[in-house]
């Protein structure tokens, strides 16, 4: 799949329209979900042209997809959720991606239900 510079997080990067950023690094930017799942909904997203993980983690460079997750941390950390959190991405859209510029989601705040039922 090709990456589509149209899309929402593409614009945002390019400050064609608003995020509430929480935190900017080199290689990612850290905002608030428009349309929260939880008392902390956060987006982080690499600054590079990546529409998925499997993307990211093929085609990116190392220090980018480190700079990436360190700052997943540093987010979690500075949100107060710490000791308590969700990390999911969506790859594609059959398992529920709808915005393609790699995002993953960092959920917390509450007792979150199981992503799988026993
Ligand atoms: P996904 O379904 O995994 O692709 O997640 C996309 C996420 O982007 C959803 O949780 C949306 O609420 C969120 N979203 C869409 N547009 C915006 C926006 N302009 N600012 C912040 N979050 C957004």
């Amino acid at each position: 799949m090709a990456y589509d510079t149209d899309n929402v997080f593409a614009k945002i990067l390019r400050e064609e329209i608003p995020c509430k950023k929480i935190f900017e690094s080199e290689h990612a930017l850290a905002f608030h979900d428009v349309a929260p799942s939880a008392p902390v909904h956060i987006l982080v997203i690499p600054k590079g042209p990546y529409h998925s993980y499997a993307d990211f983690m093929t085609n990116a460079k190392s220090e980018e997809i480190l700079d990436f997750f360190r700052t997943v941390q540093t987010v979690a950390h500075g949100q107060g959720v710490g000791d308590a959190f969700r990390l999911i991405t969506n790859n594609g859209e059959q398992v529920g991606q709808t915005v393609h510029h790699f995002h993953m989601h960092i959920l917390g705040g509450k007792t979150l239900d199981k992503l799988v039922a026993d």
